[in-house]
């Protein structure tokens, strides 16, 4: 399937460095979302922002 995995920007989305605990974030709420699991998906994106807003996420780090 070409184009699938092409961001409209253009850029792939593979591309950069990528936080673990963000991708794990991420991950349970596709988890969640599969399951039907709203309140679950939820937590994952209010943890996914609170993490990101603390120092701890390494994705966030301007270059
Ligand atoms: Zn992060």
């Amino acid at each position: 399937m070409p184009g699938k995995n092409v961001a409209p920007g253009g850029e792939p989305a593979s591309v950069g460095v990528d936080c673990d605990s963000c991708e794990e974030f991420r991950q349970g709420e596709t988890e969640a979302d599969a399951e039907r699991d709203w309140s679950r998906a939820t937590d994952c994106r209010v943890l996914l922002r609170r993490h990101q807003d603390s120092a701890e996420c390494v994705a966030r780090e301007p270059r």
